[in-house]
């Protein structure tokens, strides 16, 4: 693997991050919420002196209650996080959450209109509709039609009642001023909510771009040294348990100077520049993680292959530079490399460390041995 073609966030990953934050804000807001309309009606039930008065309806409606909060905490989001998914999610789960607003306000209509129930139970039953608009309208702004919906659900039925009955003037009046309140509390909170969220976004796209540059060589867009280092180690603890086999490679241009000298700086920056690329190529679809260690040096750890096939993929990768140079304005460079190979060796490296610097020392001596080479670390017997 390489940056190139490591995951990047880009546009379609920040629209899915933000739909998946809306999905799970909205949940996490509103989980519990469907359980206080039952509190609610326990209130207006006890005042309301409703095991006197419709003993039956009050139970069955606090039933309802009951399951439509229950069904709201136990509706949580699962599995893949992906668009289509979290969008009908979303839909769902607004339909669910408004069992509750629509049962409230059935339960509000009637109380409103049956004369059997006195001032003091009606009164207690709107302070506890405005408290659930009031919650709409500032807590599940999410999505501002959800929001609106359930203001509107329990707000306008209410106010069309309370308007038609002069007994209730007053009242009328103070829950038509209070509804021009909601409107622009559910337009100003779900602006807020999208400003926080827009604002975590950047943060986010910031942290994954620092995270992004503090692992990658910008020259050749293969990652760095700090990284590869990183990488190196933890692959070691994975070969340590036995896991898989691990091989390091290290591959360093000979005389590269010369191609600085002779073809300017430039040069040598297109040549590294093309040399990374050409390893991404000779690497794609192996499990191999490509590295810039420094100037004109190159790591590779590969996983899961062995040590012929790994050699193999090394002088192949040297041939072909003989084969097709690298060119830069219109002239070939004549690049070779030297390569040191080997594979991880608990009893001889003990950690990463030691096997980079077996690898290095058979990389010294392709290089002693006259260069343009691929020598695998010496055997145990052989040292
Ligand atoms: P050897 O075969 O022994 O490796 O010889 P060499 O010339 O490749 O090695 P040496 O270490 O003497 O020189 C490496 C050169 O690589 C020197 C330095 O100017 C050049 N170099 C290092 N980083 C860059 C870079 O980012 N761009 C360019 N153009 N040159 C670089
Ligand atoms: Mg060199
Ligand atoms: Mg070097």
């Amino acid at each position: 693997m390489s940056p190139a073609n490591a995951p990047d966030p880009n546009l379609t990953a920040q629209a899915q991050w933000r739909l998946a934050q809306i999905v799970a804000d909205t949940y996490e807001r509103s989980k519990l919420g469907g359980l206080l309309y039952l509190f609610g009606w326990a209130v207006v039930a006890l005042f309301g002196q409703m095991h006197q008065r419709a003993p039956a309806w009050a139970l069955a409606t606090g039933v309802g209650f009951l399951v439509a909060g229950l069904w709201r905490w136990r509706f949580r989001p699962s599995g893949p996080a992906e668009p289509a998914r979290l969008r009908a999610y979303l839909r769902n789960y607004g339909f669910v959450m408004l069992l509750s607003p629509v049962l409230w306000v059935v339960a509000q209509v009637w109380l409103l209109r049956d004369p059997r129930f006195d001032d003091t139970t009606q009164t207690v039953a709107l302070i506890a509709t405005i408290g659930y608009c009031t919650v709409f309208a500032n807590v599940y702004v999410t999505t501002r039609l959800l929001a609106a919906a359930g203001v509107a659900t329990m707000f306008l039925p209410t106010l069309a009642v309370l308007w038609s009955d002069p007994r209730h003037l007053a009242m009328a009046v103070t829950m038509t001023l209070y509804g021009v309140y909601l409107v622009g509390a559910t337009v100003r909170s779900h602006a807020d909510y999208r400003r926080r969220l827009r604002l975590d976004q950047q943060l986010r796209e910031q942290s994954d771009r620092y995270e992004w540059l503090s692992r990658v060589d910008p020259l050749t867009g293969l990652y760095n040294r700090r990284y590869f280092a990183d990488q190196l180690d933890q692959s070691v603890a994975l070969a340590q348990r036995g896991d898989a086999v691990l091989m390091l490679m290290i591959m360093d241009v000979d005389h590269f100077k010369r191609i600085n000298d002779h073809h300017g700086h430039a040069a040598g920056d297109a040549c590294l520049a093309d040399l990374a690329a050409r390893l991404q190529q000779a690497f794609a679809g192996r499990d191999a993680l490509l590295a810039r260690l420094g100037g004109e040096e190159f790591g590779i750890l590969l996983r899961g292959i062995g040590e012929q096939e790994a050699i193999s993929l090394a002088e192949r990768f040297r041939r072909s530079l003989d084969e097709s140079p690298p060119q830069f304005d219109d002239t070939r460079l004549a690049v070779t490399v030297s390569v040191g190979v080997g594979a991880f060796d608990a009893a001889r490296d003990g950690n990463g460390d030691g096997l980079y610097r077996e690898v290095d020392r058979a990389l010294y001596r392709a290089k002693d041995l006259g260069r343009n080479r691929v020598q695998r670390v010496a055997s145990a017997e052989a040292q």
